[in-house]
């Protein structure tokens, strides 16, 4: 077996993989502070020939993560400021996330939450589960729960039943959301028992989190079609991140690819400001110039929302680019091919 086949764990094994030439102690220490996860879905689409690899990119540790910059925050979105009980994050009234676990299937050095995922943070001891869904069965502003990092589908279908469960039996709850990169990185996890064990009264909506089209091979979209025909709603979650989609070419690829697997374009995400990760980031402007791009010359069924988690826990707003400029008699309308009229409301 070779090392992709087994999947990729540690600096060892990136070696072994051919993923990284030499080892220097500055990468050591920066495998000993962030795990290192490559399934065997991800490591089988890198290229170790190719130093821009947008599918390394993401997964293989480098020395850049030990820059850190001084705005940069173990805890960039304020999670911590509105957890009222370990695994929940409640700071919209109407939704509240519920972190099951600490583990997920693969690293992303950009991570958000990279010094608090890991494989060994373990589950939700059963009686902090308790404490979480008596809080969730006590508050009725609580419409829709959101699972979220680690990954909740790589818990068993088992253990997602003993959730699912008795959240539908709450009526306040609605919908039940599950934030997951599963379907694209180990899509064998998505079985018939799987897409069984989170369907309910409540609709289900699944937030698949993919950066690249290459990501999107035979079997991803498989396992996403074993989703949608279950009765799951499908819906895209992607990081704008140099060097991996950071081209208007790169984002269009993907934006087609999510909405010929049946899955709606909907959040891409200005990178948070997590440790060591300012590699990763672009200008805000170089953003919103690139969504700019894509209005017009592709469909509309792929436009996602360009979003910003503002840092402390403000929450998130949309940050896309801006066709309209407000005048002192109206309003200045840019066309998708850049031509610029007059607009005045007629009321
Ligand atoms: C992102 C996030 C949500 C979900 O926000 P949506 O805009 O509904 O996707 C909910 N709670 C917290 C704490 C979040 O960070
Ligand atoms: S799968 Fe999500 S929670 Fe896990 S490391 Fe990647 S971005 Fe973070």
């Amino acid at each position: 077996m070779t090392v992709e086949e087994k999947g990729i764990r540690s600096l060892d094994d990136l070696v072994g993989a051919g993923f990284v030439a030499s080892p220097t102690p500055a990468l050591r220490a920066v495998v000993e502070r962030y795990p290192v996860s490559i399934t065997t879905a991800m490591a089988r689409l890198i290229d170790p020939a190719d130093p821009a690899d947008p599918i390394a990119a993401q997964f293989v540790p480098t020395e850049h993560e030990a820059e850190e910059r001084s705005e940069e925050r173990a805890d960039p979105i304020g999670d911590a400021a509105h957890s009222p009980i370990p695994g929940l994050v409640h700071r919209y009234p109407d939704r509240v996330l519920l972190s099951l676990l600490h583990a997920c299937p693969v690293y992303c050095r950009f991570c958000f939450r990279r010094g608090r995922v890991g494989p060994s943070g373990g589950v939700l001891s059963p009686d902090g589960l308790e404490k979480a869904l008596a809080y969730i069965r006590d508050h009725h502003e609580i419409w829709e729960v959101v699972f979220s990092g680690g990954d909740p589908f790589v818990l068993s279908p088992r253990r997602l039943a003993e959730v699912v469960r008795p959240l539908n039996a709450m009526d306040h709850v609605k919908i039940l959301r599950f934030h997951t990169r599963v379907p694209v990185v180990d899509p064998a996890r998505v079985t018939n028992e799987l897409v069984a064990a989170i369907k309910g009264r409540a609709p289900v909506y699944v937030l698949l989190h993919c950066n690249h089209p290459r990501e999107l091979t035979a079997e991803a979209r498989a396992a996403c079609a074993r989703l949608i025909d279950g009765g799951v709603t499908m819906l895209s979650q992607s990081v704008l991140l140099k060097g991996v989609n950071d081209t208007p070419e790169t984002l269009e690829a993907l934006m087609r690819a999510f909405v010929e697997t049946r899955i709606v374009p909907h959040y891409l995400h200005h990178g948070d400001l997590a440790l060591g990760t300012s590699h990763f980031r672009l200008p805000l402007a170089r953003a919103q110039a690139l969504l700019k791009t894509l209005r017009g010359r592709v469909s509309g069924l792929c436009q996602p929302t360009y979003v910003l988690d503002i840092p402390g826990g403000y929450g998130k707003v949309p940050v896309g680019p801006t066709f309209a400029k407000a005048k002192d008699d109206g309003w200045s309308l840019q066309g998708f091919k850049g031509d610029v009229r007059f607009y005045k409301d007629c009321l």
